[in-house]
């Protein structure tokens, strides 16, 4: 399939997404976020990084290309086409296309496996011994291997698109093989901030990038050989490859064994050299755009960084140690405790009425893994009552909470036939995003649905309970809590209360637009539902994990669907 307007409009899109996150607000605040993510890790030389690169930045704003792409006379080109990019060590996060260029492959080499697990557009190639054996199990040498030698791994192929591992391909790309000059046989982007390789190197020191003692060798050779400044710096994040183009085969293979011999870890330092000593002038290489990062077809992500393990265990250790007693335990991260961190909100309402699941308590979180009371009640049920670890299950998760998704996440690692979906409305702390009244999944889908604490915020809640219907098997579970006031009989609702202040008063929170009564059971079954309430009835057990105390949850099934079939 392909209709321009289409893509035009997913275009457009992605370049108001670009607009967006180029944007100061947005800037300023990704800074933080990004600086208490690398401290909450431990990743120190991540936050070194970090840290010279906004220093760096502060002194050096110039970008000199806003627009991304100059000419538009571009001819296509017919043959069999292949996207490619290479993740070694799990140093990227592999996504899909937003929109997928018809009779074009899409090929991921890697050394692991589950690189494809969250997206069904990329096909999955492990890197051969051979290339790993000639690569002496370097990862970075076998990425460059693969990045430069698509000619050898695509006999049967006419046009190859190499992206990094980090750049998301989000539309039609076939554009980017008609910029393809047939001089070299190659189009790519012209670096965004930088004129030529001198600049680069300079930049490659400050900011501690590749080896620093062979850039300095390197520039001197350069300079020697009278390379001249101002030859132009390509952006070699993106490669469109004409594989049927000698010139293009023998500067890609030129331009590997330069990043070997001259071991500076930067391969962008190599190939306008090359280029030069080929006799090629920068022009000769087709032109995709001045700045990748503004070129809608394509979205530039964080490498992914691993937070500091060794750290973490020590911080661990240390909070098991100073909060350890023989009095409670966490059922969730096995922790012996003398006390739990009391917390929750003080509010005059909570003192007036009991509502089990808010308010101020003393057993509130964990101090080692922070579980909250309900998270552990829930998690209690979950272990103790359920299958829900030990079987193939297929699960879907609303608004996840943090310890009991790190927990399914676990699991699902060590025994892969589990199924677990997230959802949530926006999706920062969820895979997917999900509405409850309108569930993106087809009838008799999940053999359990985990919802704690969401129907309170959702205003129609018939609906959500008709989706929540559609989407359970017949033999599965909907596992539900919300907050209950345990001294009213009744439920109060009042759709017409939208003021947070009054929405506090009456309901609980600023945000909740009910609150449940003694009768949240059999409103539940109003809807057609078969409902259990569950307990904990040995107080001991509530009392040593600290699980929320009175606790309820409602576990929803809904039975044989067709009453008519049983007749029969
Ligand atoms: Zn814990």
């Amino acid at each position: 399939m392909k209709n321009s307007q289409y893509i035009k409009a997913v275009e457009q899109l992605n370049q108001e997404y670009i607009n967006y996150t180029h944007s100061q607000v947005y800037l300023k605040n990704n800074r933080k976020r990004k600086l208490k993510r690398y401290l909450r890790n431990f990743a120190f030389k991540r936050l070194y990084f970090a840290f010279k690169a906004s220093l760096y930045n502060k002194f050096n704003k110039k970008i000199n290309k806003n627009s991304y792409i100059l000419n538009n006379n571009i001819n296509i080109k017919k043959g069999k086409k292949v996207v490619y990019t290479c993740i070694m060590n799990k140093y990227d996060t592999l996504r899909s296309p937003v929109l997928r260029t018809s009779d074009t492959d899409y090929i991921v080499f890697s050394d692991d496996q589950n690189v494809v697990k969250e997206t069904n557009f990329w096909k999955y190639i492990e890197i051969s011994e051979e290339i790993k054996k000639k690569c002496n199990y370097n990862p970075a040498l076998i990425n460059r291997y693969i990045k430069m030698h698509p000619r050898e791994l695509f006999p049967n192929y006419d046009l190859a698109l190499y992206v990094d591992g980090n750049v998301r391909v989000i539309s039609d790309v076939e554009d980017c093989f008609g910029y393809i000059n047939d001089k070299t046989g190659l189009a790519m982007h012209e670096h965004a901030k930088r004129k030529d390789v001198y600049e680069e190197a300079k930049a490659c020191i400050k900011l501690s990038k590749g080896n620093k003692k062979n850039i300095k060798k390197l520039i001197q050779k350069y300079e020697k050989e009278r390379f001249p400044h101002n030859f132009g710096l390509y952006q070699a994040s993106v490669i469109a490859v004409d594989l049927k183009n000698k010139n293009a085969q023998k500067i890609m293979s030129d331009w590997y064994q330069g990043f070997i011999q001259e071991k500076t870890g930067r391969d962008q330092l190599i190939l306008p050299y090359i280029l030069w000593k080929n006799n090629f002038a920068f022009q000769d290489v087709g032109f995709l755009g001045s700045n990748l990062y503004n070129n809608p077809k394509f979205r530039v992500y964080d490498h992914n960084f691993k937070h500091n393990h060794f750290f973490m265990n020590l911080v661990n250790i240390k909070r098991k140690i100073w909060n350890f007693g023989l009095q409670y335990k966490c059922n969730i991260c096995h922790s012996h405790l003398k006390k739990w961190r009391a917390g929750g909100r003080n509010h005059q309402i909570f003192i007036d009425n009991k509502i089990v699941g808010a308010g101020y308590r003393k057993n509130f979180q964990c101090p080692v893994c922070g579980a909250k009371d309900k998270d552990r009640l829930v998690y209690y049920y979950l272990e103790n009552y359920t299958d829900v670890f030990q079987r193939a299950n297929k699960i879907l998760h609303f608004a996840p909470e943090k310890i009991i998704y790190q927990k399914f996440k676990r699991k699902c690692h060590n025994y892969k036939a589990i199924q677990y979906y997230t959802g949530d409305l926006n999706s920062d702390r969820a895979d997917m995003i999900v509405d409850i009244t309108d569930i993106n999944f087809p009838k008799n889908t999940f053999d359990y649905i985990i919802c704690n604490h969401v129907l309170e915020h959702v205003m129609e809640e018939k609906k959500a309970f008709a989706e929540l219907k559609r989407v359970i098997k017949p033999t599965g579970k909907i596992i539900l809590t919300v907050p209950v006031c345990v001294s009213n009989a009744k439920t109060i609702e009042d759709n017409s209360i939208t003021d947070p202040r009054e929405r506090m008063n009456l309901f609980c929170q600023e945000d909740h637009v009910r609150l449940y009564g003694r009768d949240t059971k059999k409103r539940i079954e109003k809807y057609g539902l078969i409902v259990e309430e569950f307990k904990v009835k040995n107080k001991d057990i509530e009392e040593k994990y600290g699980l929320l105390e009175d606790g309820i949850i409602y576990i929803i099934s809904k039975g044989k669907e067709d009453k008519n079939e049983k007749a029969v």
